[in-house]
C-alpha cells in the first residue's frame, strides 16, 4: 500500500467569523479522479485553494505526497509557515484550471504554454517548445499555436489552459468548474480532454456541475454542504442511493 497522494486532516478555513470549511478529512490515492459537488457557496473553491495553499488553512494539515503543505513542523509539533520557495516547489506539482481560462492575452497559445516551464522548471526554450507542442497536439489545438487567445473560442482557450497546466508536469490536476463559463456546445470538447487525462491515470480533483462526467469518470464523489463533507462515496452509490437527505435534495435540483 502506498501513501495517499493527498491527505487532508481536520481542515478548517475561516474568513473572519465565517467558517467556510469545517473538519474536512479525506485521502486521495494516486490516479484517482475525485469529483467535488455542492451548492454555490458550499466551499468547493476554497477547498481546492487550500490544497495548493492559495488559501492558508486556519487549522488542520494537508499532505501532498506525504509532505506537509505550507508549513514546517518543528520538533515540538508547532507549525510555522514554510518558506515561499518550498511552497512554490510543492505548488508546482499541482496544476490548476479555472472557470475563466486566465490565459495571458499578450502571449500566443504556445507562449502561454512554455512560459512557466522555462521560468519555473528552467527548461530551455527548445525543450519547452517541444513539450508544449506535444501537449497542444494532445488537447487537439496544435494548429492554433501561433494565435493569440482572443482569437480562440472558449473551449479552445480552456484546452490551452489545460495544456499550460500540464506543461509543468504536475502530479495532480485540479479543475474548478472548468466548463461552467462555456457555451453548451463547447463543454464536450473540454470534458473529452479531461476524460482522456483521467484514463491516462492522472490524479484529479474536479469541482463540477457536470453530473454526467462525475458519474462516468470519477472514482469518488464528494458532496460538500456548508463546508462539510456530507457524503464521500462511489459515483454509483451517490447517484443511485445517496445516504444523506441533503445529498438527495441537491441531486434532485441538479439532475
Ligand atoms: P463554492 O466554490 O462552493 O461556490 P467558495 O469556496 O467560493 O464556494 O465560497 C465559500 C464561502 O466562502 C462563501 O460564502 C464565500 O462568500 C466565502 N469566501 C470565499 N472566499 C472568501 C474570501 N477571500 N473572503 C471572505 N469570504 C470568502
Ligand atoms: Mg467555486
Amino acid at each position: 500500500m502506498s501513501d495517499p497522494i493527498i491527505r487532508v486532516e481536520n481542515l478548517h478555513k475561516r474568513f473572519g467569523d465565517l467558517e467556510v470549511l469545517k473538519r474536512i478529512n479525506l485521502e486521495v490515492d494516486r490516479g484517482d479522479v475525485v469529483c467535488i459537488i455542492g451548492a454555490s457557496g458550499s466551499g468547493k473553491s476554497t477547498f481546492l485553494r487550500c490544497v495548493n495553499f492559495l488559501e492558508e488553512p486556519s487549522q488542520g494539515k494537508i499532505y501532498i505526497e506525504g509532505q506537509l503543505m505550507g508549513f514546517k513542523e518543528l520538533p515540538g509539533g508547532e507549525l510555522v509557515k514554510d518558506s515561499q520557495t518550498n511552497i512554490n516547489r510543492m505548488r508546482a506539482e499541482i496544476g490548476m484550471v479555472f472557470q475563466l481560462f486566465n490565459l495571458w492575452p499578450h502571449k500566443t497559445v504556445l507562449g502561454n504554454v512554455i512560459e512557466a516551464p522555462m521560468v519555473v522548471r528552467k527548461q530551455s526554450r527548445d525543450e519547452a517548445v517541444a513539450i508544449g507542442e506535444e501537449l497542444l497536439d494532445k488537447v487537439g489545438i496544435l494548429e492554433k499555436k501561433d494565435e493569440f487567445p482572443s482569437r480562440l473560442s472558449g473551449g479552445q482557450q480552456q484546452r490551452v489552459a489545460i495544456a499550460r497546466a500540464l506543461a509543468m508536469n504536475p502530479q495532480i490536476m485540479m479543475f474548478d468548474e472548468a466548463t461552467s463559463a462555456l457555451d453548451p456546445e463547447l463543454v464536450g470538447e473540454v470534458l473529452e480532454v479531461m476524460r482522456q487525462l483521467a484514463s491516462e491515470g492522472m490524479t484529479m480533483l474536479v469541482v463540477t456541475h457536470e453530473m454526467g462526467f462525475a458519474r462516468e469518470v470519477s472514482d469518488r464523489v464528494i458532496f460538500l454542504h456548508n463546508g462539510q463533507v456530507e457524503e464521500d462515496t462511489t459515483p454509483e452509490a451517490i447517484f443511485s442511493a445517496p445516504k444523506s437527505d441533503r445529498t438527495r435534495q441537491f441531486l434532485r435540483k441538479v439532475l
